[in-house]
């Protein structure tokens, strides 16, 4: 087996030779800004499972859980800020190798990074916004935050009457298509695939991966744990984004 180190450099090699990187990330990139995964050993979330879209729809008490969690994570995402690996996908852009970023997270950290934002597609949304889950009108978080706290346990839409949440994608809600046709575009027109910090176990995210490896695209995955595409990838970096990328971006030349 190829050292870390040997690996490294084939990787370096790799994306010397790439003009349209795209990049999937998932939530092990922004792990090390302080906000937990749901799949990593230990994650908070294996002991309070996060609320399913059918239920939040459905059961009262449901959504009752969902404020309730959601005031632990707004915390920690409101409280994060970009790292080396967020950075590192910046300095790509700047050298005008990265064709975009597809990213799982809501977190809002790319943008922070300094990415422009036409270059980020985010296929579960983004907690920055709130967003009524049957008019989908769209309202600050900060405000529907404040209702919350303000003793509403249930807020509802004020155009439509609709249940109100952050504009995340829950598990069991569709991904928008017009999302993920911006997101199979990119995939289309890349010519080296990056995986960071991403378990490839939710779709429609892992699927993306799967669609370049039928169009013969170069695959890197850099990820703590293994995945389901590890056998198909050019290499795989099983380290954290924020030690491996840095050093994979500087040294290009
Ligand atoms: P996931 O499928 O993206 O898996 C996370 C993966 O990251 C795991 O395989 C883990 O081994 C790896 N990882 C953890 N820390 C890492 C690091 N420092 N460097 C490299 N790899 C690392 O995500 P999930 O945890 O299963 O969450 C499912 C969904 O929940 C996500 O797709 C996302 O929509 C949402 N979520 C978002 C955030 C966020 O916005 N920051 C946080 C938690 C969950």
């Amino acid at each position: 087996m190829r050292s870390f180190e040997e690996q490294l450099q084939d990787a370096v090699e790799l994306v010397q030779t790439s003009r349209r990187i795209v990049a999937l990330t998932g939530a092990g990139i922004s792990t090390e800004s302080g906000i937990p995964d749901f799949r990593s050993p230990g994650s908070p979330w294996q002991q309070q499972p996060p609320v399913s879209y059918q239920d939040f729809i459905a059961k009262a008490e449901a959504r009752r859980h969902y404020w309730q969690t959601r005031r632990d994570l707004s915390g920690q995402v409101a409280d994060a800020k970009p790292n080396a690996a967020h950075y590192a996908l910046v300095e790509l852009e700047r050298r005008d190798m990265l064709l975009g970023i597809i990213t799982q997270n809501f977190d809002g950290l790319h943008q922070d990074a300094g990415h422009q934002p036409e270059k980020i597609v985010e296929l579960h949304g983004t907690s920055r916004e709130a967003a009524c889950t049957l008019c989908d009108a769209r309202s600050s978080m900060q405000e529907l935050q404040q209702r919350v706290d303000a003793g509403e346990v249930d807020p509802t839409c004020t155009h439509c009457g609709g249940y109100m949440k952050t504009a995340t994608i829950l598990f069991g809600q569709r991904v928008p298509d017009a999302v993920l046709t911006r997101a199979r575009e990119m995939v289309n027109d890349c010519d080296l695939f990056l995986v960071i910090g991403s378990s490839l176990k939710v779709t429609p995210a892992a699927t993306l991966p799967r669609h370049a490896l039928t169009r013969d695209i170069p695959l890197i995955i850099i990820n703590l744990q293994p995945t389901p595409l590890d056998d198909y990838a050019d290499i795989i970096l099983y380290e954290k984004a924020g030690v491996a990328l840095p050093p994979l971006v500087s040294a290009l030349s």
